[in-house]
């Protein structure tokens, strides 16, 4: 049986959805972000994801988590809100779940993002969540999706084999979700059994908070409403470039990626 190939994003590919603003844009047009993540034990799991989106695509960034202090010290660019998620103003794609915890708050914030007609990056502690109630997830018509590393795949009940673009397909298709499956060999499926294999990073990359990172960049790519498989896979392949910049000249750690994404941007654009 023919198996149906996978793609492979180039810079240029990428470049696309790097666009530098035109003359009428606004930060509204560019696309306004939502991001629930951190908590008062995991405040930079906020910090970074808030970050990597501001640093993609600033647009706007609405952060709507309980680390608001961490948060406004280290980006007064983000705006930052204890409103609910449902009540959070304007926003065009909502990222949930890093550093956010697994408790009975977290869950039905968690259900509120989740409830909404917008795209919504599952990540972290939301996966953890998501995988005890995956109707959450199957019942939704916009755009959901999924981050999770191996381990986090499989609380979903589906193994992670040596085909892993199979097993993320497995799990797209269960869910209707994108599943971006994490690793040194990132994959990406679409819930039609579109797939991508990211072709950049390094294994710097493994260690704590590059996670928080990824979601952060992908929720503000995702925020102009371009497709979701195709967009979740130029995410990982700019997160890659980072790990790649951030680590020419030594080990990184995660907030390297995104003291460096500026710069990563521009050299992606310089190859169209
Ligand atoms: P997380 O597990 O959520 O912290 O995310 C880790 C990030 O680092 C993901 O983007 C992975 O793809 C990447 N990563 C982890 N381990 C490796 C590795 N050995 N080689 C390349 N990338 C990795
Ligand atoms: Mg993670």
């Amino acid at each position: 049986l023919a198996r149906p190939r996978a793609f492979q994003l180039t810079d240029d590919d990428v470049a696309a959805h790097l666009e530098p603003p035109g003359e009428g844009d606004d930060k509204y047009s560019r696309g306004v972000v939502g991001i629930v993540a951190g908590s008062a034990t995991y405040p930079g799991a906020a910090v970074l994801c808030t970050g990597a989106a501001l640093r993609t695509r600033p647009g706007l960034v609405r952060y709507a988590g309980t680390a608001a202090d961490g948060v406004r010290a280290s980006w007064p660019e983000a705006i930052v809100t204890d409103a609910r998620p449902g009540d959070a103003g304007r926003v065009q794609a909502w990222v949930v779940g890093p550093g956010m915890g697994t408790d009975d708050d977290a869950r039905s914030v968690l259900a509120e993002v989740l409830a909404t007609d917008l795209p919504v990056v599952v990540d972290a502690d939301a996966l953890t969540l998501a995988a005890r109630e995956p109707e959450l997830v199957r019942r939704r018509s916009a755009p959901t999706v999924l981050t999770p590393h191996d381990r986090e795949f499989e609380r979903f009940g589906v193994e992670v084999g040596a085909d892993r673009i199979g097993s993320a397909r497995r799990l797209a298709a269960d869910l209707g979700a994108v599943v971006l499956l994490k690793g040194n060999a990132t994959v990406v499926a679409g819930p039609d059994g579109t797939a991508f294999v990211n072709a950049t990073g390094t294994t710097e990359l493994a260690s704590a908070g590059t996670g928080d990172v990824l979601s952060g960049i992908l929720g503000a790519l995702l925020a102009t409403g371009t497709p979701p498989a195709e967009t979740a896979a130029a995410a990982a392949h700019l997160h890659g470039r980072a790990g790649q910049v951030a680590s020419e000249r030594g080990p990184l750690v995660a907030g390297d990626l995104v003291r460096r994404l500026s710069e990563t941007v521009g050299r992606v654009r310089g190859a169209r």
